[in-house]
Protein backbone atom coordinates (compact mmCIF):
# COMPACT_ATOMS: atom_id res chain seq x y z
CA UNK A 1 0.00 0.00 0.00
CA UNK A 2 2.36 2.48 1.02
CA UNK A 3 4.88 1.88 -2.09
CA UNK A 4 1.30 2.23 -4.03
CA UNK A 5 1.35 5.62 -2.21
CA UNK A 6 4.94 6.65 -2.68
CA UNK A 7 4.22 6.05 -6.36
CA UNK A 8 1.15 8.21 -6.40
CA UNK A 9 3.08 11.25 -4.99
CA UNK A 10 5.97 10.99 -7.65
CA UNK A 11 6.19 13.68 -10.01
CA UNK A 12 3.58 14.05 -12.27
CA UNK A 13 2.82 11.52 -14.84
CA UNK A 14 3.22 13.12 -17.61
CA UNK A 15 4.60 11.52 -21.72
CA UNK A 16 7.59 13.69 -22.51
CA UNK A 17 7.66 12.92 -26.53
CA UNK A 18 10.76 15.70 -26.52
CA UNK A 19 10.41 15.49 -30.50
CA UNK A 20 12.86 18.50 -30.71
CA UNK A 21 15.40 16.93 -28.58
CA UNK A 22 15.43 14.23 -30.55
CA UNK A 23 16.56 15.84 -33.84
CA UNK A 24 20.19 15.98 -32.28
CA UNK A 25 23.06 17.96 -30.95
CA UNK A 26 23.57 20.35 -34.28
CA UNK A 27 20.56 22.11 -32.84
CA UNK A 28 20.93 22.72 -29.33
CA UNK A 29 22.84 22.61 -26.40
CA UNK A 30 21.69 20.27 -23.09
CA UNK A 31 21.87 22.72 -20.04
CA UNK A 32 19.82 22.99 -17.03
CA UNK A 33 18.15 26.41 -15.85
CA UNK A 34 20.04 28.60 -13.34
CA UNK A 35 17.18 28.89 -10.52
CA UNK A 36 15.75 32.09 -9.41
CA UNK A 37 16.81 32.51 -6.06
CA UNK A 38 13.47 32.49 -3.63
CA UNK A 39 11.36 32.46 -6.06
CA UNK A 40 7.44 33.13 -5.40
CA UNK A 41 4.22 32.95 -7.75
CA UNK A 42 3.78 36.07 -9.39
CA UNK A 43 1.33 34.87 -11.69
CA UNK A 44 -0.46 31.62 -13.04
CA UNK A 45 -2.88 30.13 -15.70
CA UNK A 46 -5.16 27.97 -14.32
CA UNK A 47 -6.92 27.43 -17.78
CA UNK A 48 -4.09 27.20 -20.23
CA UNK A 49 -2.95 24.46 -17.26
CA UNK A 50 -6.68 22.48 -17.50
CA UNK A 51 -5.98 22.74 -20.97
CA UNK A 52 -2.79 20.93 -20.81
CA UNK A 53 -4.81 18.00 -18.92
CA UNK A 54 -3.19 19.16 -15.50
CA UNK A 55 -5.25 19.01 -11.80
CA UNK A 56 -6.66 22.03 -10.45
CA UNK A 57 -4.08 22.11 -7.82
CA UNK A 58 -1.10 21.67 -10.54
CA UNK A 59 0.49 24.76 -8.68
CA UNK A 60 0.17 23.67 -4.91
CA UNK A 61 0.50 19.69 -5.20
CA UNK A 62 3.60 18.83 -2.99
CA UNK A 63 4.25 16.58 -5.45
CA UNK A 64 4.54 18.57 -8.56
CA UNK A 65 6.93 20.80 -6.88
CA UNK A 66 5.63 23.55 -9.69
CA UNK A 67 7.31 26.42 -8.19
CA UNK A 68 10.48 24.29 -8.18
CA UNK A 69 9.92 23.39 -12.28
CA UNK A 70 8.84 27.14 -13.11
CA UNK A 71 11.84 28.59 -11.24
CA UNK A 72 14.19 26.46 -12.69
CA UNK A 73 15.39 24.77 -9.74
CA UNK A 74 13.63 21.30 -10.99
CA UNK A 75 12.58 19.07 -13.15
CA UNK A 76 9.84 16.63 -13.45
CA UNK A 77 10.94 13.63 -15.01
CA UNK A 78 11.03 13.06 -18.57
CA UNK A 79 11.73 16.93 -19.05
CA UNK A 80 15.33 17.37 -21.33
CA UNK A 81 16.56 20.84 -20.95
CA UNK A 82 18.24 22.53 -24.00
CA UNK A 83 18.59 25.89 -25.74
CA UNK A 84 18.58 25.95 -29.05
CA UNK A 85 20.82 27.48 -31.58
CA UNK A 86 19.27 29.82 -34.41
CA UNK A 87 20.37 33.27 -35.92
CA UNK A 88 18.92 35.95 -37.80
CA UNK A 89 18.35 39.51 -39.31
CA UNK A 90 18.05 42.33 -37.00
CA UNK A 91 16.21 45.09 -37.85
CA UNK A 92 17.07 44.38 -41.62
CA UNK A 93 20.61 43.53 -40.98
CA UNK A 94 22.14 40.53 -40.57
CA UNK A 95 23.05 39.86 -37.09
CA UNK A 96 24.57 36.06 -37.03
CA UNK A 97 24.29 33.41 -34.31
CA UNK A 98 21.73 34.26 -32.00
CA UNK A 99 19.69 31.12 -30.44
CA UNK A 100 18.07 30.99 -27.27
CA UNK A 101 19.70 32.87 -24.68
CA UNK A 102 17.27 33.58 -21.75
CA UNK A 103 15.00 30.79 -23.24
CA UNK A 104 14.76 27.34 -22.27
CA UNK A 105 13.12 24.41 -23.71
CA UNK A 106 11.85 22.43 -20.62
CA UNK A 107 10.65 19.65 -22.85
CA UNK A 108 7.30 18.83 -24.98
CA UNK A 109 4.52 17.10 -23.18
CA UNK A 110 1.63 15.26 -24.73
CA UNK A 111 -1.72 17.24 -24.04
CA UNK A 112 -5.07 17.17 -24.69
CA UNK A 113 -4.01 19.90 -27.09
CA UNK A 114 -1.92 18.10 -29.21
CA UNK A 115 2.01 18.00 -28.33
CA UNK A 116 3.23 21.23 -26.19
CA UNK A 117 6.54 22.54 -25.87
CA UNK A 118 7.15 24.54 -22.60
CA UNK A 119 9.67 26.63 -22.40
CA UNK A 120 11.37 28.79 -19.36
CA UNK A 121 12.15 32.24 -20.64
CA UNK A 122 15.11 34.44 -18.31
CA UNK A 123 16.17 31.22 -16.64
CA UNK A 124 19.74 32.14 -16.92
CA UNK A 125 23.18 31.91 -19.07
CA UNK A 126 23.10 29.81 -22.08
CA UNK A 127 25.58 29.03 -24.54
CA UNK A 128 23.83 31.65 -26.48
CA UNK A 129 23.64 34.36 -23.97
CA UNK A 130 26.22 36.75 -26.12
CA UNK A 131 26.24 39.59 -24.07
CA UNK A 132 23.35 38.91 -21.93
CA UNK A 133 22.74 38.54 -18.80
CA UNK A 134 19.98 35.20 -19.40
CA UNK A 135 17.55 36.93 -17.15
CA UNK A 136 14.04 38.84 -17.74
CA UNK A 137 12.90 41.16 -15.66
CA UNK A 138 9.16 41.45 -13.69
CA UNK A 139 8.19 44.05 -16.02
CA UNK A 140 8.75 42.19 -19.06
CA UNK A 141 7.65 38.70 -17.62
CA UNK A 142 4.37 40.15 -16.67
CA UNK A 143 3.94 41.97 -19.93
CA UNK A 144 4.41 39.07 -22.20
CA UNK A 145 2.05 36.73 -19.63
CA UNK A 146 -1.08 38.88 -19.94
CA UNK A 147 -0.63 40.06 -23.39
CA UNK A 148 -0.11 36.31 -24.96
CA UNK A 149 -3.20 35.36 -23.06
CA UNK A 150 -5.28 38.50 -24.50
CA UNK A 151 -4.01 37.75 -27.78
CA UNK A 152 -4.99 34.15 -27.70
CA UNK A 153 -8.68 35.68 -26.17
CA UNK A 154 -8.89 37.37 -29.28
CA UNK A 155 -8.60 34.53 -31.38
CA UNK A 156 -5.07 35.68 -32.80
CA UNK A 157 -2.43 33.05 -32.69
CA UNK A 158 0.24 32.92 -30.14
CA UNK A 159 2.80 31.52 -28.06
CA UNK A 160 0.57 31.01 -24.65
CA UNK A 161 2.21 32.05 -20.77
CA UNK A 162 1.25 29.25 -18.33
CA UNK A 163 3.01 31.48 -15.47
CA UNK A 164 5.78 34.47 -14.28
CA UNK A 165 7.34 33.28 -11.02
CA UNK A 166 9.46 35.93 -9.16
CA UNK A 167 12.25 36.61 -7.08
CA UNK A 168 14.23 39.06 -4.97
CA UNK A 169 17.46 38.92 -7.70
CA UNK A 170 18.56 41.92 -8.90
CA UNK A 171 18.54 42.20 -12.63
CA UNK A 172 20.05 45.43 -14.12
CA UNK A 173 18.99 46.70 -17.13
CA UNK A 174 18.67 50.78 -17.52
CA UNK A 175 18.23 50.56 -13.50
CA UNK A 176 18.03 47.42 -11.20
CA UNK A 177 15.19 45.46 -11.44
CA UNK A 178 14.06 42.22 -9.98
CA UNK A 179 14.22 39.04 -12.72
CA UNK A 180 11.50 36.82 -12.87
CA UNK A 181 10.70 33.46 -15.63
CA UNK A 182 7.78 33.59 -17.48
CA UNK A 183 6.71 29.97 -18.98
CA UNK A 184 5.25 29.87 -22.48
CA UNK A 185 3.40 26.92 -24.40
CA UNK A 186 3.59 26.85 -28.15
CA UNK A 187 3.40 23.31 -30.09
CA UNK A 188 6.92 24.80 -31.44
CA UNK A 189 9.18 27.23 -31.09
CA UNK A 190 10.63 27.29 -34.51
CA UNK A 191 11.60 30.45 -35.70
CA UNK A 192 12.53 31.90 -39.45
CA UNK A 193 15.66 32.15 -37.85
CA UNK A 194 16.46 28.41 -36.78
CA UNK A 195 16.46 27.76 -40.93
CA UNK A 196 18.62 30.61 -41.47
CA UNK A 197 21.32 29.45 -38.95
CA UNK A 198 21.68 25.88 -40.70
CA UNK A 199 22.08 27.97 -44.15
CA UNK A 200 24.19 31.01 -43.67
CA UNK A 201 25.36 30.56 -39.98
CA UNK A 202 26.55 26.47 -39.77
CA UNK A 203 26.27 26.45 -43.49
CA UNK A 204 25.44 22.54 -42.89
CA UNK A 205 22.62 21.26 -45.42
CA UNK A 206 22.02 18.12 -44.13
CA UNK A 207 20.94 19.87 -41.41
CA UNK A 208 18.90 22.26 -42.65
CA UNK A 209 17.23 19.58 -44.74
CA UNK A 210 16.49 17.39 -41.78
CA UNK A 211 15.01 20.52 -39.84
CA UNK A 212 12.85 21.03 -42.53
CA UNK A 213 11.80 17.12 -42.68
CA UNK A 214 10.56 17.74 -39.21
CA UNK A 215 8.92 20.77 -39.15
CA UNK A 216 6.82 19.37 -41.90
CA UNK A 217 6.29 16.19 -40.76
CA UNK A 218 5.39 17.45 -37.16
CA UNK A 219 3.95 20.76 -37.86
CA UNK A 220 3.08 20.82 -41.30
CA UNK A 221 1.83 16.78 -41.97
CA UNK A 222 -0.60 17.72 -44.49
CA UNK A 223 2.41 18.80 -47.17
CA UNK A 224 3.95 15.57 -47.14
CA UNK A 225 1.58 14.56 -49.67
CA UNK A 226 2.70 17.07 -51.89
CA UNK A 227 4.85 16.86 -54.78
CA UNK A 228 7.27 19.35 -53.33
CA UNK A 229 6.89 19.44 -49.81
CA UNK A 230 9.12 22.23 -48.86
CA UNK A 231 7.41 24.26 -51.36
CA UNK A 232 3.91 23.08 -49.74
CA UNK A 233 5.28 24.27 -46.22
CA UNK A 234 6.59 27.71 -47.60
CA UNK A 235 3.55 27.97 -49.09
CA UNK A 236 1.58 27.18 -45.54
CA UNK A 237 3.81 29.65 -43.67
CA UNK A 238 3.10 32.24 -46.00
CA UNK A 239 -0.37 31.97 -45.68
CA UNK A 240 -0.71 31.49 -42.10
CA UNK A 241 2.17 34.72 -42.17
CA UNK A 242 -0.64 36.56 -43.92
CA UNK A 243 -3.42 36.09 -42.05
CA UNK A 244 -1.32 36.74 -38.67
CA UNK A 245 -0.75 40.40 -40.13
CA UNK A 246 -4.74 40.73 -40.86
CA UNK A 247 -5.23 40.27 -37.09
CA UNK A 248 -2.87 42.07 -35.74
CA UNK A 249 -3.73 45.29 -38.18
CA UNK A 250 -7.09 44.61 -37.45
CA UNK A 251 -6.76 44.69 -33.50
CA UNK A 252 -4.11 47.25 -33.85
CA UNK A 253 -1.22 45.27 -32.26
CA UNK A 254 1.96 46.40 -32.80
CA UNK A 255 4.76 43.84 -32.20
CA UNK A 256 7.81 46.00 -31.86
CA UNK A 257 10.52 44.04 -32.98
CA UNK A 258 9.73 42.19 -36.44
CA UNK A 259 13.53 40.82 -36.37
CA UNK A 260 12.96 37.38 -38.60
CA UNK A 261 14.72 35.60 -35.03
CA UNK A 262 10.74 36.77 -33.43
CA UNK A 263 8.62 35.30 -36.78
CA UNK A 264 7.54 32.10 -35.99
CA UNK A 265 6.99 29.13 -38.47
CA UNK A 266 3.93 27.96 -37.24
CA UNK A 267 2.40 31.80 -37.55
CA UNK A 268 1.96 32.70 -34.02
CA UNK A 269 2.88 35.51 -32.13
CA UNK A 270 5.96 35.18 -30.80
CA UNK A 271 8.65 36.78 -28.51
CA UNK A 272 6.71 39.53 -26.71
CA UNK A 273 9.17 42.44 -26.03
CA UNK A 274 8.15 46.25 -26.49
CA UNK A 275 4.80 45.22 -28.06
CA UNK A 276 1.78 47.80 -27.57
CA UNK A 277 -2.07 48.41 -28.94
CA UNK A 278 -2.43 51.43 -30.67
CA UNK A 279 -4.36 53.87 -28.57
CA UNK A 280 -4.94 56.71 -30.77
CA UNK A 281 -4.80 55.31 -34.79
CA UNK A 282 -1.54 56.33 -35.78
CA UNK A 283 -0.66 54.48 -38.63
CA UNK A 284 3.38 55.24 -38.56
CA UNK A 285 3.05 54.60 -34.76
CA UNK A 286 6.59 52.66 -33.12
CA UNK A 287 5.86 51.11 -29.92
CA UNK A 288 9.49 50.15 -29.62
CA UNK A 289 11.60 53.22 -27.93
CA UNK A 290 14.94 51.66 -29.87
CA UNK A 291 13.05 51.53 -33.39
CA UNK A 292 14.77 54.47 -34.42
CA UNK A 293 14.30 54.45 -37.99
CA UNK A 294 10.07 53.28 -37.63
CA UNK A 295 11.26 50.20 -39.39
CA UNK A 296 8.43 48.57 -37.14
CA UNK A 297 6.11 51.11 -37.37
CA UNK A 298 2.68 50.11 -37.11
CA UNK A 299 1.63 50.20 -40.68
CA UNK A 300 4.59 48.85 -41.47
CA UNK A 301 4.43 45.15 -40.60
CA UNK A 302 2.67 43.75 -43.40
CA UNK A 303 5.77 44.66 -45.51
CA UNK A 304 8.06 43.54 -42.79
CA UNK A 305 6.65 40.40 -42.70
CA UNK A 306 7.09 39.38 -46.71
CA UNK A 307 10.52 40.73 -46.25
CA UNK A 308 11.22 37.99 -43.31
CA UNK A 309 9.34 35.70 -45.61
CA UNK A 310 11.62 36.31 -48.27
CA UNK A 311 14.70 35.84 -45.70
CA UNK A 312 13.03 32.84 -45.14
CA UNK A 313 12.82 31.35 -48.59
CA UNK A 314 16.24 32.54 -49.35
CA UNK A 315 17.27 30.17 -46.52
CA UNK A 316 15.54 27.26 -47.99
CA UNK A 317 17.00 28.08 -51.55
CA UNK A 318 19.66 24.65 -51.39
CA UNK A 319 16.38 22.35 -51.20
CA UNK A 320 15.09 24.06 -54.57
CA UNK A 321 17.53 22.36 -56.41
CA UNK A 322 21.38 22.95 -57.54
CA UNK A 323 20.38 25.46 -60.46
CA UNK A 324 20.37 28.62 -58.94
CA UNK A 325 17.95 30.84 -61.06
CA UNK A 326 15.13 28.01 -61.11
CA UNK A 327 15.24 27.35 -56.71
CA UNK A 328 15.45 30.67 -56.93
CA UNK A 329 11.90 31.44 -58.85
CA UNK A 330 10.18 28.60 -56.92
CA UNK A 331 11.32 29.58 -53.84
CA UNK A 332 9.70 32.85 -54.28
CA UNK A 333 6.97 31.71 -55.88
CA UNK A 334 6.16 29.36 -52.97
CA UNK A 335 6.00 32.62 -50.62
CA UNK A 336 3.59 34.39 -53.24
CA UNK A 337 0.64 32.83 -51.15
CA UNK A 338 1.05 36.19 -48.73
CA UNK A 339 0.68 38.49 -51.19
CA UNK A 340 -2.22 36.93 -52.36
CA UNK A 341 -4.04 36.15 -48.80
CA UNK A 342 -2.73 39.60 -47.65
CA UNK A 343 -5.33 41.87 -48.98
CA UNK A 344 -8.09 39.84 -49.03
CA UNK A 345 -7.77 38.86 -45.11
CA UNK A 346 -7.55 42.12 -44.41
CA UNK A 347 -10.28 43.37 -46.38
CA UNK A 348 -12.49 40.70 -44.67
CA UNK A 349 -12.07 41.90 -41.22
CA UNK A 350 -12.38 45.12 -41.93
CA UNK A 351 -15.75 44.02 -43.57
CA UNK A 352 -16.28 42.24 -40.03
CA UNK A 353 -15.56 45.42 -38.33
CA UNK A 354 -17.70 47.54 -40.36
CA UNK A 355 -20.62 44.79 -39.46
CA UNK A 356 -21.24 44.25 -43.40
CA UNK A 357 -22.61 40.98 -43.98
CA UNK A 358 -22.18 40.84 -48.02
CA UNK A 359 -19.17 42.07 -49.63
CA UNK A 360 -19.47 45.04 -52.05
CA UNK A 361 -16.67 46.80 -54.19
CA UNK A 362 -16.60 50.24 -52.20
CA UNK A 363 -16.38 48.48 -48.97
CA UNK A 364 -12.26 48.84 -48.79
CA UNK A 365 -12.47 52.71 -49.44
CA UNK A 366 -15.28 52.84 -46.73
CA UNK A 367 -13.13 51.78 -43.79
CA UNK A 368 -10.32 53.30 -45.46
CA UNK A 369 -11.81 56.90 -44.97
CA UNK A 370 -12.81 56.18 -41.54
CA UNK A 371 -9.46 55.15 -40.86
CA UNK A 372 -8.21 58.26 -42.38
CA UNK A 373 -10.40 60.09 -40.77
CA UNK A 374 -9.53 58.11 -37.00
CA UNK A 375 -5.37 58.89 -38.15
CA UNK A 376 -6.10 62.86 -38.49
CA UNK A 377 -7.11 63.24 -35.09
CA UNK A 378 -5.69 60.30 -33.52
CA UNK A 379 -8.91 58.65 -32.85
CA UNK A 380 -8.68 56.08 -30.26
CA UNK A 381 -8.77 52.48 -32.26
CA UNK A 382 -10.53 50.45 -30.15
CA UNK A 383 -13.05 52.54 -29.02
CA UNK A 384 -13.91 53.50 -32.52
CA UNK A 385 -14.83 50.46 -33.78
CA UNK A 386 -16.44 48.75 -30.20
CA UNK A 387 -18.97 52.48 -30.60
CA UNK A 388 -19.61 52.05 -33.99
CA UNK A 389 -21.57 49.05 -32.91
CA UNK A 390 -23.71 51.25 -32.12
CA UNK A 391 -24.47 53.03 -35.24
CA UNK A 392 -28.21 53.79 -35.27
CA UNK A 393 -29.59 53.46 -38.77
CA UNK A 394 -32.78 55.07 -37.42
CA UNK A 395 -34.07 58.14 -39.20
CA UNK A 396 -33.08 60.87 -36.79
CA UNK A 397 -30.88 59.12 -34.86
CA UNK A 398 -27.98 61.07 -34.22
CA UNK A 399 -25.24 58.47 -33.27
CA UNK A 400 -23.88 61.00 -30.64
CA UNK A 401 -21.61 58.64 -28.50
CA UNK A 402 -19.45 57.70 -32.07
CA UNK A 403 -19.83 61.11 -33.45
CA UNK A 404 -18.44 62.67 -30.32
CA UNK A 405 -15.25 60.43 -30.76
CA UNK A 406 -14.46 62.95 -33.62
CA UNK A 407 -13.65 67.03 -33.69
CA UNK A 408 -14.17 67.37 -37.50
CA UNK A 409 -18.08 66.24 -37.29
CA UNK A 410 -18.58 67.19 -40.97
CA UNK A 411 -16.17 64.74 -42.03
CA UNK A 412 -17.84 62.25 -39.83
CA UNK A 413 -21.52 63.03 -41.01
CA UNK A 414 -20.67 62.67 -44.00
CA UNK A 415 -18.78 59.30 -43.37
CA UNK A 416 -22.09 57.95 -41.56
CA UNK A 417 -24.18 58.92 -44.16
CA UNK A 418 -22.42 56.57 -46.69
CA UNK A 419 -22.22 54.02 -43.93
CA UNK A 420 -26.12 54.36 -43.25
CA UNK A 421 -26.39 54.08 -47.16
CA UNK A 422 -24.52 50.68 -47.74
CA UNK A 423 -26.25 49.23 -44.45
CA UNK A 424 -29.28 49.88 -46.30
CA UNK A 425 -27.90 47.90 -49.34
CA UNK A 426 -28.03 45.05 -47.57
CA UNK A 427 -31.19 45.67 -45.32
CA UNK A 428 -28.77 45.88 -41.99
CA UNK A 429 -30.45 45.02 -38.76
CA UNK A 430 -28.86 47.55 -35.87
CA UNK A 431 -29.03 45.30 -33.36
CA UNK A 432 -28.49 42.45 -34.92
CA UNK A 433 -25.46 44.16 -36.60
CA UNK A 434 -24.12 45.34 -33.15
CA UNK A 435 -23.86 41.55 -31.94
CA UNK A 436 -21.98 40.42 -34.77
CA UNK A 437 -19.93 43.34 -34.66
CA UNK A 438 -19.30 42.98 -30.71
CA UNK A 439 -18.30 39.32 -31.55
CA UNK A 440 -15.10 41.24 -33.17
CA UNK A 441 -14.22 44.39 -32.05
CA UNK A 442 -12.76 44.14 -28.25
CA UNK A 443 -13.94 45.71 -26.24
CA UNK A 444 -10.75 45.09 -24.35
CA UNK A 445 -7.55 45.01 -25.35
CA UNK A 446 -3.75 45.31 -23.26
CA UNK A 447 -3.49 48.98 -23.66
CA UNK A 448 0.24 49.83 -22.09
CA UNK A 449 -0.90 51.25 -19.47
CA UNK A 450 -3.01 48.65 -17.70
CA UNK A 451 -0.39 46.36 -18.10
CA UNK A 452 1.64 49.44 -16.24
CA UNK A 453 -0.67 49.50 -13.58
CA UNK A 454 -0.23 45.89 -12.93
CA UNK A 455 3.35 46.15 -13.33
CA UNK A 456 3.55 48.53 -10.35
CA UNK A 457 1.24 46.91 -8.36
CA UNK A 458 3.31 44.00 -8.83
CA UNK A 459 6.36 45.25 -8.45
CA UNK A 460 5.22 46.04 -4.85
CA UNK A 461 4.06 42.63 -3.94
CA UNK A 462 1.11 43.30 -4.93
CA UNK A 463 -0.18 40.82 -8.18
CA UNK A 464 -3.87 40.98 -7.63
CA UNK A 465 -4.37 43.46 -10.51
CA UNK A 466 -2.94 41.36 -12.92
CA UNK A 467 -5.08 38.52 -12.29
CA UNK A 468 -8.74 40.98 -12.00
CA UNK A 469 -6.91 42.28 -15.91
CA UNK A 470 -5.92 38.39 -16.71
CA UNK A 471 -9.90 37.72 -15.94
CA UNK A 472 -11.43 40.01 -18.21
CA UNK A 473 -8.78 39.90 -21.05
CA UNK A 474 -9.95 36.32 -21.54
CA UNK A 475 -13.31 37.82 -22.23
CA UNK A 476 -12.40 40.44 -24.49
CA UNK A 477 -15.31 40.78 -26.55
CA UNK A 478 -18.07 40.71 -23.59
CA UNK A 479 -19.58 43.83 -22.34
CA UNK A 480 -18.37 42.25 -18.75
CA UNK A 481 -20.35 45.40 -17.09
CA UNK A 482 -18.68 44.87 -13.46
CA UNK A 483 -15.14 45.08 -15.11
CA UNK A 484 -13.41 48.45 -13.44
CA UNK A 485 -14.28 51.05 -15.60
CA UNK A 486 -10.79 52.13 -17.06
CA UNK A 487 -10.37 49.12 -18.51
CA UNK A 488 -12.49 50.04 -21.48
CA UNK A 489 -11.50 53.46 -21.09
CA UNK A 490 -9.61 56.18 -22.79
CA UNK A 491 -6.34 55.70 -21.74
CA UNK A 492 -4.98 58.52 -18.87
CA UNK A 493 -2.90 60.84 -19.84
CA UNK A 494 0.54 59.43 -18.53
CA UNK A 495 -0.48 56.80 -20.95
CA UNK A 496 2.01 58.78 -23.41
CA UNK A 497 5.20 59.06 -21.37
CA UNK A 498 5.23 55.45 -20.91
CA UNK A 499 8.43 53.77 -22.64
CA UNK A 500 8.93 50.54 -23.81
CA UNK A 501 12.36 49.67 -25.70
CA UNK A 502 13.90 46.09 -26.37
CA UNK A 503 16.32 45.84 -23.29
CA UNK A 504 13.59 43.57 -21.34
P1 LIG B 1 14.92 39.49 -28.63
O1 LIG B 1 15.13 40.75 -29.41
O2 LIG B 1 14.49 39.69 -27.22
O3 LIG B 1 14.02 38.54 -29.35
O4 LIG B 1 16.36 38.79 -28.48
C1 LIG B 1 17.29 38.68 -29.52
C2 LIG B 1 18.41 37.76 -29.10
O5 LIG B 1 19.04 38.25 -27.92
C3 LIG B 1 17.97 36.34 -28.75
O6 LIG B 1 19.01 35.48 -29.12
C4 LIG B 1 17.84 36.39 -27.25
O7 LIG B 1 18.00 35.13 -26.66
C5 LIG B 1 18.97 37.30 -26.88
N1 LIG B 1 18.73 37.99 -25.61
C6 LIG B 1 17.86 39.00 -25.36
N2 LIG B 1 17.94 39.38 -24.08
C7 LIG B 1 18.86 38.60 -23.49
C8 LIG B 1 19.40 38.50 -22.17
N3 LIG B 1 19.00 39.30 -21.19
N4 LIG B 1 20.35 37.56 -21.95
C9 LIG B 1 20.78 36.74 -22.93
N5 LIG B 1 20.32 36.80 -24.18
C10 LIG B 1 19.38 37.70 -24.47
MG1 LIG C 1 13.56 36.95 -29.77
Amino acid sequence: MSALLDAALEAPALRWPNRFAALGPRYFTELPAQALPSPHWVARNDALAASLGWPGDWATRPDWRALEVFSGAATWPGMRPLASVYSGHQFGVWAGQLGDGRALLLGEVDSPIGPQEIQLKGSGLTPYSRMGDGRAVLRSSIREFLCSEAMHHLGIPTTRALAVVGSPLPVRRETIETGAVVTRVAPSFLRFGHFEHFTHTAQDLDALRALVDFAIDHHFPACRDDAQPVAAMLREVARRTAELMADWQAVGFCHGVMNTDNMSLLGLTIDYGPFGFLDGFEPMHICNHSDHQGRYAYARQPGVAWWNLQALATALLPLFGDEPEAASELALEAIEPYRATLPGALESRLRAKLGLASAQDGDPALADDLLRLAAAERTDYTILWRRLGTFSTAPGADNAALRDLFIDRAGFDAWAQRYAARLATESSIDAERAVRMNAVNPKFVLRNHLAETAIRAGDSGDFSEIERLLKVLQRPFDEQASAPRAYADFPPDWAQSIEVSCSS
